[in-house]
């Protein structure tokens, strides 16, 4: 079990005000320190410039890979492994840059399905093409849902209400009308219902024959997004009695399965496991403000932080996304410990993530220039660390 993570030997804490400046009197020297624990000790703000600095540069690295400049044809469209998820990256980076020139020669690359045509709406949006922009909101308004979908998040109903929610949040209210969303989330709830059967959970789903609990095909994921919508009081206690019933039954060590009645503790993901789970209980302290949620929260950060600090780059099974347990809860309670633990995880990743993914240490992701698996989410973490309190898990946290 201990193999799939390294052990977190770093630092509980470093206060920024007895962080290293360049005008400190401090008779301390951090000379004799590895450089992972002299990372650890430099002010915020200048490790911030470092990580935009390493971003943009990955950045280049990840677009020169897996949008063919070299002349090779772009296979993969989606979002978790192939070109949008680039175009996701992208954006992220143009938001620090502004340099819509990079944007507009981007735009084109991309046709498609509900995320390709919402995100490529936004980027229509920013680089004041109007032509383009009604070109990808009439093909998006334009999918229809096959009655046979699944519920959850990656391939799923609750994946197009985010896809939904991420467009009127950046084109404008009522981009997609509250009667079209309110269609889909009246399917979800009904298909909820009717498998969980008056059961001990409100609400239940299954993918491919499992009833997972994680972010990327189970409840988690869900109740995440159904939380972004509006929704009825008889469906908010069903969405609290469904991550009530998961905190009562996560494991004793505060891990949570990654699937209805899974004995095995293994996994701490955002797909499978505490870090998801994490972000969804962040989620409905904010939006429930009970206190239940928060603690739950809190509880399933210390397993992040303990066995969180995985063998793997990404954002969907890597430290990458796991950095972002941390950044949720700074946001929700204000913690410098919080923020501190981001730092902590983001500088090992800094400090040692393409020498151990080089030595075959670490795992660089089957794609390894991807957003979700590989470093291409290493890249958009280090660009949310400059705005931490602003930071979001990519297509996950609105
Ligand atoms: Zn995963």
């Amino acid at each position: 079990m201990a193999d799939r993570f390294f052990p977190n030997e770093m630092l509980d804490f470093v206060s920024e005000t007895s962080t290293s400046t360049s005008t400190s009197t401090s008779t301390t020297t951090t000379t004799t320190k590895d450089s992972l624990t002299n990372l650890l000790c430099v002010p915020y703000k200048t490790l911030s410039d470092t990580l935009k600095n390493s971003a943009f540069a990955i950045q280049q690295t990840v677009v020169n890979e897996t949008w063919g400049l070299s002349g090779k044809r772009v296979q993969d469209y989606s979002l978790y492994t192939g070109a949008l998820g680039t175009a996701y990256l992208v954006f992220k980076a143009y938001q620090f840059t502004q340099n819509e020139t990079h944007l507009k020669l981007r735009v084109t690359f991309i046709c498609g399905r509900a995320g390709v045509c919402a995100l490529g709406a936004v980027l229509a949006k920013h680089a004041g093409d109007e032509r383009l922009l009604n070109h990808y909101l009439t093909q998006f308004k334009e999918i229809k849902l096959a009655s046979d979908l699944p519920n959850e998040l990656l391939y799923g109903r609750v994946g197009f209400l985010w896809a939904c929610a991420f467009l009127n949040k950046h084109i404008g209210k009522d981009t997609i009308s509250t009667t079209r969303m309110r269609a889909v989330v009246d399917e979800i709830i009904k298909a909820g219902r009717r498998l969980a059967n008056k059961g001990r959970c409100p609400l239940m789903y299954e993918w491919h024959g499992k009833k997972y609990w994680g972010a990327a095909h189970g409840l988690a994921g869900i109740m995440h997004v159904l939380m972004d919508m509006v929704l009825k009081p008889d469906e908010v206690e069903d969405v609290k009695g469904t991550l009530r019933y998961m905190i009562k039954n996560r494991f004793p060590g505060g891990n949570y399965p990654s699937s209805e009645g899974s004995e095995s503790d293994r996994l701490v993901h955002w797909c499978h496991g505490a870090p998801g789970i994490t972000l969804t209980l962040v989620k409905a302290a904010q939006v429930f403000g009970d206190e239940e949620f928060l603690q739950a929260a809190v509880d399933a950060g210390e397993v992040v932080w303990k066995r969180g600090l995985l063998k793997r780059v990404g954002i969907c099974h890597g430290i990458s996304g796991n950095t972002y347990v941390f950044l949720a809860l700074y946001r929700l309670t204000g913690k410098a410990e919080y923020l501190f633990r981001a730092k902590a995880f983001a500088c090992f990743l800094l400090d040692r993530a393409q020498k151990l993914i080089s030595e075959g240490k670490m795992h660089g992701g089957d794609r390894p220039f991807s957003l979700f698996e590989g470093i291409g989410g290493m890249a958009y973490l280090f660009l949310d660390m400059i705005e931490p309190s602003e930071a979001k898990f990519p297509a996950y946290e609105l």
